[in-house]
């Protein structure tokens, strides 16, 4: 995503995107304690994979920098087909749709579309999906409301909240003059027309599925209240909430300039500790693996990690951008300086919501942190 703002993705919005950490460890997977049942093999174009009895992998490309597909799910139950997530609307993709529909997913309708949350490569085809076989779109509340929201949020500049927050995040000229000039509201250029209204899932909630129990759990910080589903035999279908070699964004966008997502994060991961440690978790991205507790501590570590750098780093006042190099592994180009404010700003947050560093505003708007 090459954009800052969640109200703005631009058209290529890797919302989940590698910005490793300059001395990121980098170890085989197999020495980092997870475990993938079926290696590294991936369904192809068309194809479906039956991971356990009933639960279909489906693969869909996507066309974002550093983020080649999205893995969709598909629960058999007598009724039809329960899709869980549904692919960014771009062309092409009601195609691949009707490509499974024709092959591997003949023979039943869709009987449910369930959207872990609201971000294009998962909510892209929602609309389209739920016209086609006449079904409700589930999905959690705020989800709903924001997608809906950002569908009708275009404009021919960006609104002056975001021009303030990247001026306080000490972007420099060219970048604010490029961000001028992108326009605003790409979110319905990838996603299909959202229906006018949905069903609500919500924390808690169980789903009777194909004869499993699907528990739902909210996970928070990636976005606002991100559906995971637990079933009762041991598989968790995890959307972005813990994938198992990419760290989810974490980010501050200009709609809510003053959030401490990075908090939600932290508190989703102990939540997610809950969780027999046992289960096969079907992620959005990368493949099927064991070890949800193991990358629980590595996702959890690294951050931890990254607050500390930028704590010692804040000794002397920085900017989000002057915190870059400290925090990303590599170079942040001009197309990325959205994502990397975002995520910058949501560790600088952190420490200043826990009173650990102070925020100085100067006469041109501009904050620095320092440490307290
Ligand atoms: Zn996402």
């Amino acid at each position: 995503m090459s954009d800052q703002s969640l109200s703005d993705p631009g058209v290529a919005p890797a919302y989940v995107r590698i910005l490793a950490s300059p001395d990121a460890p980098r170890l085989p997977e197999d020495l980092r304690g997870l475990h993938y049942p079926f290696g590294r093999w991936v369904p192809g174009p068309g194809e479906v994979f039956e991971v356990a009895p009933g639960v279909h992998w489906i693969r869909f490309p996507l066309p974002l920098g550093g983020l080649d597909h999205i893995n969709l799910w598909a629960l058999e139950d007598d009724a039809g087909w329960v899709l869980i997530d549904t692919g960014i609307g771009v062309p092409g993709a009601g195609k691949a749709w009707d490509a499974l529909f024709k092959g591997p997913l003949a023979g039943k309708p869709v009987s449910r579309v369930i959207v872990t949350h609201y971000h294009p490569d998962h909510i892209g085809m929602a609309g389209w999906l739920c016209k086609r076989w006449n079904v409700p779109l589930e999905i959690a509340r705020t989800e709903y409301l924001l997608a809906r929201s950002l569908t009708l949020d275009i404009r021919a500049e960006p609104p002056p909240e975001a021009m303030d927050f990247s001026i306080r995040a000490g972007w420099p000229d060219d970048a604010l003059a490029n961000l001028r000039n992108r326009g605003w509201g790409h979110f319905n250029k990838i996603v299909s027309p959202l229906p006018a209204g949905f069903k609500r899932i919500r924390d808690g909630d169980v789903l009777a599925i194909g004869g499993r129990q699907w528990t739902i759990v909210t996970g928070r910080g990636h976005s606002p209240e991100h559906s995971c589903l637990l079933s009762n035999d041991g598989l968790m279908i995890s959307g972005d909430q813990v994938l198992p070699r990419i760290t989810s964004n974490v980010s501050v966008y200009p709609t809510e300039p003053y959030a401490d997502p990075l908090g939600d994060w932290l508190e989703s991961i102990e939540t997610l500790r809950g969780i027999d440690p046992g289960v096969l978790v079907l992620p959005a991205h990368n493949e099927p693996f064991h070890g949800l507790h193991v990358r629980l501590d590595q996702l959890a570590a690294d951050h931890a990690d990254k607050l500390e750098k930028l704590l010692a780093l804040c000794a002397t006042p920085r900017t989000a951008v002057e915190s870059f190099s400290t925090l990303f592994r590599k170079p942040i180009a001009d197309s990325d300086y959205g994502i990397a404010t975002g995520e910058a700003v949501a560790h600088l947050h952190w420490l200043e919501e826990r009173g650990k560093i102070r925020r100085l505003t100067d006469a041109s708007g501009v904050d620095r942190f320092v440490a307290v």
